[in-house]
């Protein structure tokens, strides 16, 4: 039986400033204190990440941005690359959020060419699929994931090698930040199928060790019951990440 270590992500989105993003991943790090055995993260918006870096210190909290450019430098304003996040302290980062998808059109093309650029800079990404309600409930779930998977990763794709440290979110639009959350069993279900997808398209060993994230309403009273799931290895965290009695009671699911 394969053990891959839990980890628990929390994407603050466009929330918290300079002081409540270091107060908050203090309170994180007072909470970890006692925890091991498990991958906690925290991606703030990109002004706080110094900071954020600054008071997480020598505690295993690890640093990711939630975007970034796939140029390395030049006239792309408003935007950030992979070495300047590395420069922040970025470990992570995450890339093809439904959120960019829908409201900033990235396309699977873009996030394949990020996806790229924070390889090929040493940076980890966290990469995001997922469904629409509509999709769902015309019984394209898994058409739509696979294509989401093949033109996000088509970079790895067309290496034949996908690095382990490569993490991917099953992240069902109709469940982010709505209150709903997708059933254990239907979570469980897709993490399957894009564990299979992992198998097929690059190997047995890669499948095994590929942590895949579960986002979308993920709350401290329904964490454990996802996490139980032999494919669900961990959470993708949005409002109940700003808070840090919610983040806990997930972390300590
Ligand atoms: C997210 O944005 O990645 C997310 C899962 O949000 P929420 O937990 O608020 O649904």
């Amino acid at each position: 039986m394969i053990e891959r270590t839990p980890f628990i992500a929390g994407n603050w989105k466009m929330n918290l400033n300079v002081d409540q993003s270091t107060a908050l991943v203090k309170a994180i790090t007072v909470g970890i204190n006692d925890i091991s055995g498990i991958d906690v993260l925290v991606a703030p918006p990109f002004t706080n990440l110094f900071a954020v870096r600054q008071a997480i210190g020598k505690a295993g909290i690890l640093l990711a941005a939630q975007n970034m450019h796939w140029e390395k430098e030049g006239a792309f304003t408003g935007e950030v690359s992979a070495q300047m996040l590395i420069e922040a302290g970025c470990s992570h980062v995450i890339l093809g959020h439904s959120e960019r998808r829908s409201l900033f059109k990235e396309t699977d093309e873009m996030i394949d060419s990020k996806v790229k650029a924070a390889f090929l800079a040493g940076l980890k990404p966290i990469v995001c699929v997922g469904e629409t309600l509509a999709e769902r409930e015309n019984g394209k779930t898994f058409e739509v994931i696979k294509n989401q998977l093949k033109g996000s990763l088509k970079y790895f794709v067309d290496k034949g090698d996908m690095p382990i440290s490569t993490t991917l979110a099953y992240e069902p639009v109709w469940a982010i930040g709505t209150g709903r959350t997708a059933t254990p069993e239907q979570a469980q279900e897709v993490h399957l199928f894009i564990r299979n997808w992992i198998k097929e398209t690059f190997d047995q060993n890669t499948s095994d060790q590929i942590r895949i994230l579960y986002g979308g309403s993920v709350k401290p009273d329904n964490a454990s019951e996802l996490m139980s799931r032999p494919d669900i290895d961990g959470a993708l965290v949005g409002g109940a990440s700003l808070k840090p009695d919610t983040f806990m009671g997930i972390i300590r699911f």
